[in-house]
């Protein structure tokens, strides 16, 4: 004959087994919810940096330009020096000597000339760039704001039902002989001490076990630990995985799980 205050008690941390689960994958949630967000904005930030490095390179080539735009001016101001000197020059030798220095200035600003062309091609392609940027991080940001906006609400949401589940909890433990609440709950600390967040959720301090085959480990039974296990008179371990067993009543009337 089964002992049912046992049985009961399996049951009903069976079931405590199954709400402290679904409270774990609510915590694992709450802890995700920030990193998500967080890496949407890293997202913008990334824009961000790449949109200062190509500004950085925008001032550089305008200064370039600026800077071979007042060599032309100085040429034009020594270009009429030499011009004034070549009025009032008196002999032939200073006056090609005059007009060789002015022949090399028409040939710097020449290359002047080609360099600032080049310098405003790269100008040009630099402002499209940063324009298309711009649209670019335009779209993240929104893209963001949205996605943030649904995971904090999806935060608040995770919030209400973990305290929810944190007041049945504590409801529905003084149901559970202290004995095995204690055990049960020794169990969980080492397990979630040494194990992964993912396996967590997962930890079993009970395993139910249909079918002669222990729910955890998916060993079968020994038929000597299922005949001691189904009288309920003292708890009953998996001898693989050392779980608690919860097994189905022999007696096909009785509620399971
Ligand atoms: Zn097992």
């Amino acid at each position: 004959m089964a002992n049912e205050p046992l049985q009961q008690q399996l049951a009903l941390l069976y079931q405590l087994q199954t709400r402290d689960q679904e409270l774990l994958s609510v915590q694992q949630k709450l802890q995700d919810i920030p990193r998500q967000i967080e890496q949407l904005e890293a997202e913008v930030q990334r824009y961000e940096k790449e949109i200062a490095a190509k500004s950085a390179e925008l001032a550089e080539t305008e200064k370039e330009q600026r800077s071979k735009n007042a060599e032309l001016e100085m040429n034009t101001v020594q270009r009429e020096k030499y011009k004034d000197e070549q009025r009032t020059v008196t002999s032939n030798e200073a006056y090609t000597a005059l007009e060789r220095q002015i022949e090399f200035l028409d040939q710097q600003d020449e290359e002047a000339e080609d360099v600032i062309l080049t310098l405003m091609e790269e100008s040009d392609r630099l402002k499209e760039e940063l324009a298309g940027l711009e649209v670019e991080i335009n779209k993240e940001k929104e893209k963001t704001a949205a996605e943030t906006e649904q995971l904090q609400q999806e935060l608040r949401t995770l919030e209400v039902e973990k305290d929810e589940k944190l007041k049945q909890r504590k409801a529905f433990l003084p149901e559970i002989d202290k004995g095995l609440r204690d055990e049960y709950h020794r169990w969980m600390k080492a397990r979630l001490a040494i194990q992964s967040r993912t396996a967590r959720a997962k930890a079993g301090f009970i395993a139910l076990a249909e079918d002669g085959t222990c729910g955890s480990c998916r060993i079968a039974i020994q038929p000597q630990t299922l005949k001691e296990a189904q009288k309920f008179l003292k708890p009953v371990y998996c001898s693989s995985c050392k779980r608690l067993l919860y097994v189905e009543p022999a007696a096909s009337d009785v509620a399971f799980p």
